[in-house]
């Protein structure tokens, strides 16, 4: 697997970290993990084959996770690179996910399904076991951030996993979804003192790590109060117990 860093950030405008996305390249095909606003604009910039994304990944319904998925099949439907295009594209998310889509349709009458190639839109449950591609498995787990919010555990046909909590609050069984994963992409909101229980501050984070004892953790979803720290040299005074790498947008992590 490679993960590309298309979004670090948050809701909140930064001129260094777009809203979240990342980029899943995988031997079963490419994974879109959230839509951020700017991800149409991000993939482009990084010369990924956005035309052949097979499928999409929503955590959960906030803006800054899914501001460009409409644009994005806005772009897909229109763009000549998928004109030719016949393979479908997956899209994953939790209850209320076809909801969302067809009040995007309804705001422009846009038809964002119904495009040269199929579009299959799938609900998931939380503590489910599905294949997300054919030969990428992939479970769920309901995150205390809202009603409908997932993380994602995938592995691969070789054994490498990654689990995306995306936003959550602190919940002990999180850790232990996470377990021995090759990389634990967590958000990390807030240094400390976080002003809200819906997200995770540092010490959050890295007791998360501790149990779940993965190979590395990387960390996204950082708050312009980070600005300027030394993200992994204060996660190493928690003594997580594996390397810990701050999320910068355009990192790319070979797995
Ligand atoms: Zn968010
Ligand atoms: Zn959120």
């Amino acid at each position: 697997m490679e993960l590309i860093v298309l979004g670090s950030g948050t809701s909140v405008p930064h001129p260094l970290r777009a809203a979240s996305a990342h980029w899943l390249e995988t031997s079963s095909g490419s994974v879109l993990l959230d839509a951020g606003a700017a991800c149409v604009h991000r993939m482009a910039q990084e010369k990924l084959d956005w035309p052949k994304l097979d499928a999409i990944w929503i955590s959960h319904f906030h803006l800054d996770h899914v501001g460009g998925l409409a644009p994005f099949l806005f772009g897909t439907k229109h763009a000549p690179q998928t004109r030719g295009r016949r393979k479908p594209l997956m899209i994953y998310g939790g209850y209320g996910l076809k909801k969302l889509l067809r009040a995007f349709d309804e705001a422009g009458n846009y038809k964002l399904l119904d495009q040269s190639f199929p579009i299959e839109v799938r609900e998931v449950a939380p503590r489910t076991k599905f294949e997300l591609l054919p030969g990428l498995a992939a479970q769920t787990f309901s995150t205390p951030h809202t009603r409908e919010s997932l993380a994602l555990r995938l592995t691969d046909e070789g054994g490498t996993s990654l689990v995306y909590t995306s936003d959550t609050g602190y919940a002990e069984a999180l850790g232990a979804f996470a377990e021995g994963a090759n990389l634990f992409l967590m958000e990390c909101s807030f240094w400390r003192d976080k002003p809200i229980e819906a997200h995770l501050e540092l010490a959050d984070a890295m007791r998360l790590a501790k149990r779940a004892r993965p190979q590395k953790v990387l960390l996204a979803h950082l708050y312009p109060e980070w600005d300027g720290a030394d993200i992994s040299g204060e996660a190493q005074k928690h003594k997580p117990g594996c390397e810990v790498i701050a999320a910068t947008d355009g990192l790319r992590l070979k797995l």
